[in-house]
């Protein structure tokens, strides 16, 4: 699918993880600024980006030539190199670009990143780790966001307990201090929820609330 609103991002490490970035935000139709320090990936990624760039991001210099100014939304995708990651992330955030997004290695790692002013720190190993384990330990989940270390928003479906009934016979909030957000069903999604709405089984549900009352919600209500 093309994106109408065609945005500027910038690549920073054309490895896995920032490989697939460009290559992903550029089938969506943005202009993307891909940076490595190696010709090779620079070459194996000009077809799927607007510019590829050949520079060490480390040097504040060479990052102004290469136009990053100009792009408010930039990835460091730096794996391995985690002084050249930290360094990179410095100089941006130094440059005024508005939105930095990192990948951390290790958890030493992301709390640097989180302390040098990285607008989001992605850590995609331990992540997808965190989400692979929640589909296993619920068939029901279909996906979930976490909002802090507290709190998250959790999509599943729901079960043959909640069949026919109303969300305010559920009373889900009384009953567990959740919310339900949103319902998908035949007629699509139903983004604002009225209280006689009735849930049938298989629907997805859309939940939001803290994580020891969503995992109370998975084992007694669904
Ligand atoms: P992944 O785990 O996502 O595959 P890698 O660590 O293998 O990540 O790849 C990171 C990429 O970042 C490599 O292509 C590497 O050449 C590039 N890179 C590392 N340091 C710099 C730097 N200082 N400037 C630009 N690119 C860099």
């Amino acid at each position: 699918m093309k994106n109408s609103k065609k945005k500027q991002f910038a690549v920073i490490g054309l490895g896995r993880f920032g490989g697939s970035i460009c290559k992903e935000l550029h089938a969506l139709g943005h202009e993307v600024l891909a940076i490595d320090k190696e010709e090779e990936k620079v070459q194996e990624f000009a077809p799927y980006c607007t510019h590829a760039v050949q520079a060490d991001s480390t040097d504040e210099g060479v990052l102004r030539n290469s136009g990053i100014n100009n792009f408010d939304h930039v990835v460091v995708a730096i794996g391995d190199n985690i002084q050249a990651s930290i360094l990179t992330t410095l100089v941006l955030k130094d440059l005024g670009i508005e939105k930095v997004w990192a990948k951390a290695q290790n958890a030493y790692h992301q709390k640097v990143l989180d302390k040098i002013g990285a607008d989001l720190v992605v850590h995609p190993e331990f992540d997808m780790g965190i989400r692979i384990a929640h589909n296993m330990s619920s068939e029901r989940i279909v996906d979930f966001i976490d909002l802090s270390d507290e709190y998250s928003i959790i999509e599943l479906l729901a079960s043959d307990k909640l069949h026919g009934k109303s969300l305010a016979e559920l009373d889900l909030r009384a009953a567990y201090s959740i919310t339900v957000l949103a319902y998908r069903n035949e007629k699509g999604m139903n983004i604002s929820p009225a209280p006689e709405d009735k849930i049938k089984e298989g629907e997805l549900l859309v939940v939001m609330g803290h994580k020891k009352d969503l995992a109370r919600f998975e084992e007694e209500g669904m």
